[in-house]
């Protein structure tokens, strides 16, 4: 016996005669009906007034993203990575923020993918690279014995695009990074989107000594076989099994078992998150040395950053 099963969705969307257009009407019932299948399908959706708002504020990033890339609303922070066992700051993270005229400050999650799905992301990712490289090479030139490694976000589009290792050799060359400073970051879904050009780029960044980090690790689903294949130095161990480690017995095996992983692949280790001494002291215990999070600081201005580099170390507390 076979059983054959069906199931549908629909989307409802509903509009005064003279306030609303059948076209307006048709498309707001589109909507709802992704957000019904993006539940799991099998269900019925209204348009409510906040899918309007998602969806105005959405088309309003979409239309003003590649002008601001352009001119200076988007900005970068930095978040200090550290050594646990001393404090001092080791690397730092630049992570994107967009101060929109209408809409306010935004973080990275409300724009990055609208970036990926309308071609942008290798301009955006250009922007982010230069003026990162630029700041760490401002900060060497206030302090020339500065040892800083640099890590930057990749997104799977800016990564897939035909320039990009063009866009990071022009960067090294421009603000003189030494070898090895740059980092950068992509996700396992970058990776595993196009396995054979992920690791043609990646050959590429590893031959001018660009480091490559996978990010978020743990949440994706990369198999321990691409790890093997893939030329990557480091794995960001996800902030989600880092957060709660001082309660969480399962998060602690996980990260545990991920710290073994990178020990027997001779991979770097940056833990993600670290919000509580407990944890860090717990990091500390298992072998993790490197950490980021809010209980060292949070993202903060590059002249902040400045003097934190110049203060020597932050305080742990360990
Ligand atoms: P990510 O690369 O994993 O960056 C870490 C995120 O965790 C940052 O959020 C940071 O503010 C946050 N975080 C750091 N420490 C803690 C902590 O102790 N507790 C908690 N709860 N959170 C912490 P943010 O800045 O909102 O960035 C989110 C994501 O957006 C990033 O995740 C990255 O995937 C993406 N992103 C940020 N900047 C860029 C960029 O320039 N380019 C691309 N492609 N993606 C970016
Ligand atoms: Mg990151
Ligand atoms: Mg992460």
């Amino acid at each position: 016996r076979e059983v054959v099963s069906r199931s549908g969705s629909s989307g409802v969307a509903a509009g005064r005669p003279g306030k609303a257009t059948t076209s307006s009407l048709l498309s707001q019932a589109d909507q709802a009906v992704m957000v019904a299948k993006t539940k799991g399908g099998n269900a019925i959706s209204v348009f409510t007034d906040e899918m309007q708002e998602e969806s105005e504020k959405r088309n309003m990033i979409e239309l003003s993203l590649r002008a601001a890339i352009a001119d200076e609303s988007l900005f970068l922070e930095y978040q200090p990575e550290v050594d646990l066992r001393t404090g001092r700051i080791v690397g730092v993270e630049a992570l994107v923020r967009w101060n929109h005229p209408l809409l306010g400050l935004l973080q990275p999650g409300s724009f990055i993918d609208v970036a990926e799905a309308t071609n942008v992301a290798g301009e955006l990712g250009r922007w982010v690279i230069r003026k990162a490289c630029g700041q760490w090479a401002d900060w060497r030139s206030q302090a020339p014995e500065l040892d800083l490694d640099l890590s930057v976000n990749v997104s799977p589009g800016q990564l897939a695009g035909l320039d990009f290792l063009d866009v990071v050799a022009n960067a090294l060359t421009e603000f003189d990074l030494r070898k090895g400073a740059l980092c950068l970051e992509i996700t396992e879904n970058a990776v595993l989107s196009d396995l054979t050009w992920t690791r043609e780029a990646l050959e590429g960044l590893h031959a001018m000594d660009v480091e490559a980090a996978i990010d978020d690790f743990g949440t994706g689903y990369s198999s321990l076989s691409h790890l093997k294949a893939l030329p990557v130095g480091t794995l960001k161990i996800d902030k989600g099994f880092v957060m709660n480690l001082d309660t969480n017995p399962e998060d602690r095996a996980i990260v545990k078992s991920i710290i073994g992983l990178a020990e027997s692949f001779g991979l770097e280790l940056v833990a993600e998150g670290v919000e509580n001494v407990e944890s860090a002291r717990q990091l500390l215990d298992m072998g993790c040395h490197r950490a980021q999070g809010f209980l060292f600081s949070r993202p903060v201005s590059a002249e902040k950053i400045g003097k934190l580099l110049a203060a020597g170390a932050i305080e742990v507390g360990l």
